[in-house]
């Protein structure tokens, strides 16, 4: 396996519910999803989505990689854009993937028990004012990771909802 799909298979995070909330799809796009049995978003007048974590994701893989939506083809994350320039080694782009997956699991612990990904249940948490100190913090040092290694905008998101 190539160092960027090594990279991909042992991380997930834009898949998975952590970085985004959804994904946006073209018409044809819709049908496609539809006859592989995807589960899709409906929104009134407009396109349904992709919702995440996405029903194609198993385990770190996407099982419909051959037929993934523009919006998955079109997304690299800033780790996997250094990876491809060489700026950092695959060694350490894992590395980073595995602090990323551990302060994410210290949000977990410290949120009320639930499934989905801890940033997408912190949030709900936090518009519902029920985010405690703790959490609060964990959120904190989980978004500056991913703000700082995957996505600014997601980092940014993941603090303010
Ligand atoms: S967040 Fe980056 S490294 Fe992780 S799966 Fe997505 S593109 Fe790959
Ligand atoms: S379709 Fe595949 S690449 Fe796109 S969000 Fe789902 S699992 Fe990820």
């Amino acid at each position: 396996m190539d160092p960027l799909s090594r990279l991909c298979t042992s991380c997930g995070l834009c898949c998975d519910g952590n970085l985004f909330t959804q994904v946006p799809l073209l018409a044809d796009e819709v049908a496609l999803l539809r006859r592989r049995g995807l589960p899709l978003l409906a929104r009134g007048d407009r396109l349904p989505v992709v919702e995440q974590r996405c029903a194609a994701l198993a385990g770190n893989c996407c099982t419909i990689y051959d037929e993934r939506p523009q919006g998955c083809r079109g997304y690299r994350c800033m780790l996997h854009a250094a990876l491809a320039a060489d700026e950092v080694g695959l060694e350490e782009a894992l590395a980073v993937v595995v602090q990323t997956q551990a302060l994410l699991g210290a949000l977990a612990d410290a949120l009320p028990p639930g499934h989905g990904a801890p940033l997408r249940r912190a949030r709900v948490e936090a518009r519902a004012g029920t985010l405690t100190a703790s959490a609060s913090a964990a959120v904190g040092a989980a978004a500056r990771q991913i703000g700082r290694h995957f996505d600014r905008e997601a980092g940014r998101v993941a603090t303010t909802g």
